[in-house]
């Protein structure tokens, strides 16, 4: 008999219809929606907004957020209170709000929620010559209220210009905004608290959507120096290997572009792993561009191969 252990958890993913979305995820991707607008796709995720379901096997049915409270040990018996990881997928076909994230503390004093949002990106696309938006240029908290009040967004955002295949670790109390043309997979905390700074003057359904003015300046990070350290390139990593992106407090990243076979253990509480382009096989079994799985604790030596562009990541 098969030691479950073994077993590969397979989820479906949940897609969110969002204003600024557009349709690569159901076009350039094996996800299903009808919509005209799908922003993201919540790959792995145990969020009470997107909670996604067991496809096959042992837990099929099983949503994810259940199967982590049962059964810990298929997850290393860790302590966070939630399933601590979110994977996404995310296609702007516009401008996303400029925002910022709360930390952990922060979260749970005012939002009655454990866990604040630190993010990273991996950028899968975008267009040339691109840029986002990551950090702003006030001096003190006073100067960033005060171009906020005056609407002086242009002055106070900083803009980095970034390429394809780069990586941004985005901490809580950076300002952040994802552009318009930019496809990139997040790996993130469980959390869904944004607070949005500005949205361009955007209307939804005739209306602006509401902005989190007070709590944006309460959290952002003044004076801000995220980047001198959130972005690096990852052109010219090595092949067939795991190169560490990020260790953050909550997660490790890592980029994998396999041409051939590799084979590692899985030594982590549990092991996410995001194919971005690309097919080949997962322990014998089919996988493509598109498919996220999910390796549980004790699952032992994993064994790749096939030409695929991989993210791989893992809880602290
Ligand atoms: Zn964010």
């Amino acid at each position: 008999m098969e030691n479950r252990s073994r077993e590969i958890l397979f989820v479906e993913p949940v897609l969110k219809e969002i204003v600024w979305g557009g349709r690569r995820l159901v076009t350039e991707f094996p996800y299903r929606s009808e919509g005209e607008h799908i922003g993201e796709c919540w790959a792995v995720s145990a969020h009470p907004h997107g909670d996604c379901v067991v496809t096959e096997g042992t837990y099929a049915g099983w949503h994810l957020s259940k199967l982590y409270a049962e059964h810990r040990e298929l997850f290393g018996n860790i302590s966070a209170e939630e399933f601590p990881l979110l994977v996404k997928i995310i296609d702007a076909r516009e401008n996303l709000s400029i925002q910022v994230h709360p930390d952990d503390a922060y979260a749970r004093e005012h939002e009655g929620c454990p866990f604040g949002k630190t993010e990273c990106w991996y950028v899968m696309d975008c267009p040339e010559n691109a840029t986002l938006v990551i950090g702003h240029h006030a001096k003190t908290r006073q100067e960033l209220a005060d171009m906020v009040a005056a609407d002086k967004y242009g002055e106070l955002i900083r803009e980095v210009p970034v390429k394809k295949g780069d990586f941004l670790q985005i901490d809580p109390g950076t300002v952040h905004a994802i552009k318009g043309g930019f496809l990139i997979l997040e790996t993130q905390q469980n959390s869904d608290i944004t607070y949005r700074v500005y949205d361009y003057g955007r209307l939804v359904d005739g209306k602006p959507r509401q902005l989190h003015v007070q709590q944006s300046i309460n959290v952002i990070n003044v004076p801000d120096e995220a980047d001198k350290k959130a972005l690096s390139h990852t052109d010219g990593l090595p092949g067939n290997t795991l190169n560490l992106l990020v260790e953050s407090k909550y997660y490790k990243v890592w980029k994998l572009d396999l041409e051939g076979a590799v084979s590692f253990e899985q030594e982590y509480p549990f092991l996410i792993l995001s194919v971005l382009e690309g097919s080949g096989t997962l322990d014998g079994r089919a996988v493509e561009k598109g498919a996220h799985m999910l390796l549980p604790a004790g699952y032992g030596k994993v064994e790749l191969e096939g030409n695929m562009e991989l993210i791989v990541s893992a809880p602290v």
